[in-house]
């Protein structure tokens, strides 16, 4: 109960921090107009209402707080003004401390609780305090969602005294001013980490004693970009995509980070803001294509806040990420920075153009793709490091630093040179453009570890490049970006952002209905049971959205090949009531498989769960600073029993779907079929990020045998998946689905277009196609390539084709970014020297070999060409024989041909007691000491008693596997295989483990892993 004595005298006073003379002056008053005892009702419902008790102390003043009675603040339980520290006080509780009790806060202000100078008692812990300041007091229950309580504290607050402090000591004084030592307002002051307020008219800002040693620093904000992206509003009155803020934190060039620290608090405390301490937050908007749940939420939002850090650390304390908001359902997908797939075969890349953050144009976006999809899973494609890499050219507007021609040319001088500072791994190695992952600043021209000239990157150094896209254009800058080269040297580990700088994360959780937890999917053939893999799993959920989930058996983790196991792979975003569809990666219809038997989620699938329960109604959004976790609903998912059983069936005729893109960002979609049709199929585009389906028109041509849709008009930089369902006289039914991305091309610049997975990148020089043009990357309606006895195709095929025909008048580059079919590179398990790109012809229906430089380093190949059509990678796999006799041919599982499927009749009927009888794996050199990561390489065999198929995998010391290989056997006897293993590094300095063989058909047996072990060391190279 407010007492109207003092609300009267307050309101004569004028609001506001500093009321101290107002106070000092009216507390003779309001000390005789206050009982020395005082009973107040504290309502459970309180909160963030703090009830005013109308008691002003001063230095001197104690006050004894007496609390009874009890809240019930539902399904927590009820509790007594000592509250409770069981959980967590998380943001939107009104105070840091002890939950559901009573909080005594004491303000400067008498108007307003959330005054900045205040102190917070908890009955738990203080029931005597003795105020050395001069201030209003507050009392409330504390709960952030105090709505639904009941019940209340009746506190008995009795005022008494106890010695006061020096009054000299009462308040330390805080000036900021810049380098001319011109008093600076509205600066942000911080001491200790904390927000203790903002500078007025006069630079000052007066805090509670300080102490020696305590840290203060302030910044000042003196520009607020403005974007061309929508949604990108919250936090300020328009788009904004970076703030710029000179501080009073001087980043060191020995990497040190100095702020300024009290010695003498009684004196004013005089800060300076610096020209040269330059720092810019960073605004970005990601969106999870999929309804997340909130685990997976809460897993970003870590990640998240890791960028800020590495971004902090590569721009030597110039740039962090200020703010993120952070969307699921593909909410705001058009105007998102980040772009998160579920598809776990996305290769991160940034479409179209660099510097999209900057300025507008086309469509570009950083696409990243979802987590690791296994509990405890490494994936090295969706870490801070890459979600850094990719910001590196959409903000920075740098290209890779590798040369597409050239394996030899990558940054930075020094990254790969023995012993130097400069060598990846250490602080100073300076290539977040060309290996993020152990050269975490960006390159200079700094003569000890100079940017190579000849990569993408051209003949500028990432930081020479980033200072000119962020220079204040005024004529007396207001701020000065630092490179190495105007600061004299390359700086090293920075440490930790300070905590001031913290980001914020926006998450924002909407709900789609009855929300299962990641569902585990196997893959199985409808005739024989047996597991399929490599083939794309699609969602397609009860109100509209198409999600590709990946492909079936494991996914490329950037390390390695990760096995799901057989036919398996995690689906996420999946409702009750969605349907779960099997596509086949290779388009022959007769051999490949469909999805006949498409599946519809039931709630026994994913167990007893539902998210709408956890979110009210009217709040369907919530926001939720960098220091909260967000509620992890996990608990409340019953795990699944089992993997969810898909089986496919072969596909009963064959079906070629392809596109071709006409000016004005339309398409026309083909569709050919060797049965005929009993109607014209039904064809359709969703586009990423829409519930709509756009429905196509399709007529029959006979000149072609062929129907052809009318154009439909997607937009530019669309994403999209097609939906082609054919009907043939008989009744069978066919039904695909497949991705397709619609780019537009820059002006005047050149433009990356990306396949929707991102392995696929073209880039289209300046002026090589009409300006007008659209390209168009989708589903190749080619004959698979001819493949020679141990050939793989590796990626592909897509294909490329552009509405102003197949040849560009200047060559552009065709670029593979491949995927890790087989170990930790790409290249592993193939001739590095038979990775060749194909193009098939139009014209000769051929074939044709462009060759191409594997880039083994960053897993590219590239080649220089014109001419565009339908593009794939293959290569020769290596299967080890031990004595150099001719390689038998091996293929894994997941990469088949379709020439390898027979129908059931056909396979080969194994032997009655077929059976494998021993196998060995033993490494090539049992000690390796050497420059980290090293490659153990394994030699071994496999004996089996007679003709048949064995399935086999390699497991390891450190709990992975890998795919499962398949090995034929026509008559028993020894067949030989090999292995690598690459390790160390990245804080792995010594290791000693074994790998062995594990037979899974037709019998179980594992080799010896005392055999299979080995020890290494790293020398020469500390991580
Ligand atoms: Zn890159
Ligand atoms: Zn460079």
């Amino acid at each position: 109960m407010p007492h109207q004595a003092a609300k009267r005298l307050a309101a004569s006073c004028t609001p506001g921090r500093r009321l101290q003379q107002c106070l000092t002056v009216s507390f003779l008053v309001i000390a005789f107009a206050i009982t020395a005892s005082a009973q107040i009702h504290v309502s459970g419902n309180s909160g963030s209402h703090w009830v005013d008790t109308g008691i002003d102390v001063v230095n001197g003043t104690q006050i004894q707080v007496l609390a009874t009675g009890r809240i019930n603040v539902g399904a927590r339980g009820a509790f007594g003004p000592e509250g409770t520290t069981a959980f967590r006080s998380d943001a939107g509780f009104p105070a840091d401390g002890p939950v559901y009790g009573l909080v005594i806060r004491l303000t400067t202000s008498r108007t307003d609780p959330g005054d900045e100078f205040r102190e917070d008692y908890f009955y738990a812990s203080t029931r005597t305090i003795c105020f050395h300041a001069i201030g209003h007091l507050w009392l409330t229950a504390n709960d952030d969602r105090p709505g639904d309580n009941s019940g209340e504290f009746l506190v008995t607050l009795t005022r008494g005294a106890c010695a006061p402090v020096d009054p000299a000591r009462l308040l330390t004084r805080i000036r900021v001013a810049n380098q001319s030592n011109i008093a600076q307002r509205d600066a942000d002051v911080y001491v200790n980490g904390l927000l203790v307020g903002r500078t007025g008219s006069d630079g000052m800002v007066g805090v509670r004693p300080l102490n020696v040693g305590d840290h203060i620093i302030a910044r000042k904000l003196f520009e607020e970009s403005s974007t061309y992206r929508n949604n990108h509003r919250r936090g300020s009155t328009q788009n904004w995509n970076y703030r710029v803020y000179l501080t009073t934190v001087t980043v060191n060039n020995d990497g040190t980070v100095a702020d300024f620290i009290v010695a003498e608090p009684l004196a004013t405390q005089e800060l300076r803001l610096n020209r040269n301490n330059t720092l810019i937050g960073l605004h970005l908007l990601a969106s999870i294509e999929w309804d997340a749940s909130s685990a997976e939420l809460e897993a970003f939002r870590s990640e998240m806040v890791k960028i800020s850090k590495f971004l902090y650390n590569a721009t030597d304390g110039q740039f962090f990420v200020e703010q993120i908001d952070l969307a699921d359902d593909a909410a705001f997908w058009n105007d998102t920075d980040y772009r998160i797939y579920a598809n776990l075969d996305v290769r991160p890349n940034v479409n179209l153009r660099v510097g999209g953050f900057l300025r507008g144009g086309g469509g570009t976006w950083m696409n990243m793709r979802r987590g690791p999809a296994a509990p405890g899973g490494t994936d090295f494609w969706s870490t801070f490091e890459v979600f850094a890499h990719e910001f590196g050219h959409y903000g920075f507007d740098v290209l890779d630093e590798y040369a597409d021609d050239d394996g030899t040319v990558f940054c930075a001088a020094n990254h790969n040179t023995e012993g130097s500072d400069y060598q990846g791994g250490q602080p100073k190695a300076s290539c977040m453009m060309f290996y993020q992952w152990d050269a975490g600043k960006l390159c200079s021209n700094r003569a000890e570890n100079p940017h190579r000239r000849g990569t993408r990157q051209g003949a500028q150094s990432c930081w020479s490049h980033l200072a000119t896209q962020y220079v204040d254009t005024l004529g007396f800058p207001r701020w000065n970006i630092q490179t190495p080269d105007t600061r004299g040297a390359i700086v090293g580990g920075l440490p930790d952002l300070p905590a001031e700088w913290a980001p914020r994360v926006n998450v924002d959780n909407r709900p789609r209905g009855l929300l299962c937890g990641p569902i585990s999917v196997r893959v199985s053939d409808s005739d024989s049971g047996a597991p399929i893999n490599d083939e794309e799993v699609w969602l397609l959920t009860s109100y509209g959205q198409i999600i590709l989930q990946g492909r079936s058996g494991g996914y490329d983790s950037g390390s390695a090949r990760v096995s799901f196991g057989g036919g398996m792979i995690p689906v996420t975003g999946v409702h009750v009531g969605d349907r779960i569809a099997i596509n086949p990666r290779y388009r022959f219809g007769s051999l490949g498989f469909g999805w006949s038997s498409e599946y519809t989620v039931r709630a026994s699938d994913c167990g007893r769960t539902s998210r709408l329960q956890l979110l009210r109604p009217d709040d369907p959004v919530s926001f939720v600073s960098v220091s909260t976790r967000i509620d992890d609903i996990d608990s409340l998912f019953m795990p699944q029993r089992g993997a969810l059983q898909l089986t496919a069936a072969r596909e009963p005729f064959r079906m070629f779907v392809s596109l071709e893109p006409v000016a004005g960002g339309q398409v026309t979609i083909n569709v050919h079929t060797d049965a005929a049709l009993r109607s014209a199929p039904e064809a359709e585009i969703t586009l990423k990020g829409s519930t709509n389906a756009l429905r196509a028109v399709m007529k029959f041509d006979a000149a072609s045998q062929s129907y052809t849709s009318n154009a439909l008009k997607i937009s530019d930089g669309a994403y999209a998946s097609l939906q082609v369902t054919a009907t043939a006289e008989g009744g069978s039914i066919i039904v695909r689905l497949f991705s397709l991305v619609l780019s537009p091309l820059n002006a005047n610049a050149e433009t990356d277009v990306f396949s929707a997975d991102g392995q696929l990148n073209l880039t289209v020089p300046a002026g090589a196609l009409p300006q007008t043009a659209v390209v168009a990357i989708g589903p190749s309606s080619a004959p698979l390539p001819p493949l020679g006895d141990g050939d793989m195709i590796v990626s592909g095929p897509f294909s490329v084709t552009t509405s102003s025909g197949n040849v560009m008048r200047r060559a552009g580059v065709v670029r593979f970014q491949l995927s890790n079919l087989r170990g930790a590179r790409a290249s592993d398990g193939f001739d590095p020297r038979s990775f060749e790109i194909r193009r098939f012809s139009p014209e000769s229906k051929k074939w044709e070999s462009l060759g191409g430089r594997l880039l083994t380093s960053v897993d590219v190949i590239s080649v220089s060409t014109n001419q565009l059509g339908d593009y794939a990678v293959t290569a020769h796999t290596l299967a080890g024989n031990g004595g150099g006799k001719k390689p038998e041919a091996r293929k894994p599982e997941q990469t088949r041909k379709p020439e390898q499927f027979k129908k059931p009749g056909e396979r080969e009927k194994a032997a009655a007691n077929f059976m494998v009888s021993d196998a060995g794996l033993k490494p090539d050199e049992p000690v390796l000491n050497g420059p980290c990561p090293v490659t153990v390489k394994f030699g071994g065999f496999i004996t089996a008693n007679g003709p048949g198929r064995v399935q086999y995998t390699f497991t390891r010391s450190d709990g992975a596997t890998g795919p499962t290989l398949t090995l034929d056997f026509k008559a028993a006897g020894t067949q030989y295989v090999t292995s690598t293993w690459t390790l160390g590094g990245q804080g792995l300095n010594s290791f000693k483990g074994w790998q062995a063989i594990k037979i899974l058909t037709p019998n179980e047996f594992e080799s010896s892993r005392q055999t299979g072990s080995f020890g290494m060391k790293c020398q020469g190279k500390t991580w």
